[in-house]
């Protein structure tokens, strides 16, 4: 009997292989020979249709003992790989361990995630609980359904109970979460609630933790991942539901390797596998927003906060007013209101989006500006570290430079980061406790630690980047101090004010979760009143409807499709000329506008030169099916890339 078997690798179909006596059926895992060694690969439904020279059929060796990958999955995998022009194999790769699967695992190994349920009862408010039956209502098949809820109305035990149902009916679930890395605070909840450990997954787990999860997921021994956006690739044997918190967060979006989108990805899954999916959020992606309109997805609103706290209160402070000193950024005004708060107890964030001291540093003598060798990127200083870091690449270089002029460069550094805040700060108030909260700061191993002493107020003033603004429970913050309201979107950003929007919303919602009045201060020079009020409008929905309309006239997404191409390599001349010769290839291939090409906004990055063009159609699957044809018959020069992003969220 021929089987097609569909291997983990580069490959976009599925080779032939013969097996006489191991009654193989769709979706068992199987060994083959491969090359000149042996492979793991997946028996697939369909076998390769291109007509190929005669070749030799070899035998498959043998049939794994682990139960075979659901049909379901294999169907999500298929069509992922066309929507996202990734090859099959890419797909089915991103659901092995390195290129492996695991067939044994002790079963001592899964005893911390078995469900023992705690009887805890936790009560709902009547608000909650009428979203809870909605959201149970038609839930054996699939359906999209949003819950929408302002930060801290309890969006998180709605979703609790319905998990739990399903899994008292035997069911697994996914819950997506964007920032995986600081998740303790989410797992504490989930235990306080559910009694027993949720799988957690994401890049940085060990190798071992991930074979007990991929084979507790298989063999249905675990019941709950809590994952990011590579959770998606599980072998769930009995996949319930999936929840995606924090929906419009744009870290769903992967824009390295296998570009996709997780969240959009998690919702054709869900369809294969007729189940329904959750979307979580206080303030729809515009992208939801249009659905729940256009009524394809449901909603279901939670309007009070948790204890009846009420949002906090804006306030502008027009810096053109007061002349700061040189070299600092935070007004008499705000310090006087600032000590206010600190003598009520309250616990002060100065959000400033700027990780390091200074984002540029010229030399006064030479007048040279410190720019990354391997990228288009000025490097920022960093005084924790004493060093100039790319944000991009990862390069480190000290401070000492030859100038150009004579002897070492004489610097001068310019503009504020969060380290650069701090120092004014401690200047400032030096009796208060304060910290640093960032990527540089956070991701290290001390971070519970710190965020535990963030809970219990034992630090007032933290000065955070935008990680801060990701879910975390602060109940003393009840004052946000936005050093520096920017609102300037950037010419090659389409969603630029929506990431405001999201980025300010979420960031206030950090603030007065526990019934204290709070307050939000934006500094800023901007004098676009109309901009700062849509973005400060406590009904999000404004913005959002006003935001649609524009983008409808215009003809952008979400009402057609983008897809960006980028086409890299470190020769210049050689992608300038390939280039132009791809654009006119795929005009005379495509029925679709294809603009381009142009530089890349950042030029370089890690010593690639980049340009990208720009393919746009009706959101249907014929422009991806006649882009993936043209795409593989295109031969590029040696040493060309090119990158395909399906649903761009970024244009850099
Ligand atoms: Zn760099
Ligand atoms: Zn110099």
């Amino acid at each position: 009997m021929k089987v097609p078997i569909l291997i983990p690798n580069i490959f976009d179909y599925p080779f032939t292989y013969d097996s006489d006596n191991l009654n193989l059926k769709l979706g068992d895992y199987v060994k083959v020979p491969f090359g000149k060694s042996n492979l793991v690969g997946v028996v697939w439904n369909d076998f390769e249709t291109k007509k190929k020279k005669t070749f030799l059929i070899k035998k498959v060796i043998s049939k794994l003992n682990i139960p075979s990958l659901d049909e379901n999955t294999i169907n999500f995998f298929n069509l992922f790989s066309l929507y996202n022009l990734v090859p099959k194999g890419m797909a089915l790769k991103m659901s092995f361990i390195s290129g492996n699967v695991v067939e044994h695992m002790d079963s001592k190994n899964f005893k911390k995630f078995q469900t023992k349920f705690k009887n805890k009862v936790f009560h709902l408010s009547q608000e909650q609980n009428k979203a809870l039956l909605q959201l149970e209502k038609e839930n054996e098949k699939f359906k999209v359904h949003v819950l929408q809820g302002t930060t801290g109305s309890g969006k998180t035990i709605v979703y609790f109970k319905v998990i739990k149902n399903l899994i008292k009916k035997g069911r697994q679930a996914l819950i997506m979460l964007p920032e995986i890395g600081l998740t303790k605070q989410f797992e504490e909840k989930f235990k306080q609630f559910f009694g027993f450990n949720p799988a957690i997954w994401h890049s940085g787990i060990t190798k071992k933790n991930k074979k007990i999860i991929w084979n507790g997921i298989l063999t249905e021994k675990i019941k709950v991942v809590i994952g990011a956006r590579s959770a998606l690739f599980l072998p769930f044997k009995n996949l319930g539901s999936i929840i995606v918190d924090e929906e419009h967060d744009q870290s769903y979006k992967q824009d390295e390797g296998v570009i996709y989108n997780a969240r959009d990805m998690a919702i054709l899954r869900a369809s294969f596998h007729k189940i329904p999916i959750y979307l979580i959020t206080a303030v729809p992606s515009l992208e939801t927003f249009e659905n729940i309109n256009s009524q394809k997805y449901q909603v279901t609103k939670i309007l009070n906060r948790f204890k009846n706290a009420s949002l906090p209160e804006y306030e502008i402070i027009d810096l053109n007013r007061e002349r700061l000193e040189s070299k600092t950024w935070i007004s008499k005004d705000i310090i006087r209101k600032v000590e206010n708060h600190l003598k009520k107890n309250d616990q002060i964030l100065f959000f400033l989006n700027r990780r390091g001291f200074a984002p540029f540093v010229f030399c006064k003598k030479c007048l040279n500006k410190y720019m990354c060798p391997n990228c288009s990127i000025n490097l920022v200083y960093h005084k924790n570290n004493q060093n100039l870091l790319c944000h991009y690449c990862g390069f480190k270089c000290n401070l000492n430079r030859k100038c150009a002029k004579d002897g070492i460069c004489d610097l001068i550094f310019s503009g504020p980061g969060v380290e650069r805040i701090a120092d004014e700060i401690k200047k400032k108030f030096p009796k208060q406790n304060q910290i640093i909260f960032s990527s540089d700061t956070m991701n290290k191993k001390n971070s519970s630690e710190i965020l535990e002493k963030i809970i219990n107020n034992k630090i007032s003033i933290l000065i955070g980047t935008q990680l801060i603004s990701k879910g975390f429970h602060f109940p003393n913050l009840n004052c946000i101090v936005v050093v520096d309201l920017d609102l300037s979107s950037h010419g090659h950003d389409l969603r630029g004010v929506e990431k405001n929007l999201q980025l300010y919303h979420q960031l206030s919602g950090r603030a007065g979760r526990t019934g204290k009045p709070a307050k939000v201060y934006f500094q800023t020079y901007n004098l676009n009143k109309k901009l700062i009020l849509d973005i400060t409008n406590k009904n999000p929905e404004v913005f959002l409807k006003k935001e649609l309309d524009i983008r409808k006239k215009n003809n952008l997404p979400p009402f057609e499709r983008f897809v960006s191409l980028i086409i890299t390599s470190t020769d210049e001349n050689k992608l300038q000329k390939e280039s132009l010769k791809f654009k006119n290839y795929l005009q005379s291939k495509l029925n679709h506008l294809v603009l381009g090409p142009v530089n890349a906004p950042i030029y370089k990055i890690r010593k690639n030169f980049r340009t990208r063009l720009l393919v746009r159609g009706k959101k249907t699957l014929q422009l991806q099916n006649s882009l993936n044809i043209s795409i593989k018959n295109f031969k590029f020069d040696k040493g060309i890339k090119l990158l395909v992003d399906v649903d761009p969220i970024n244009f850099n």
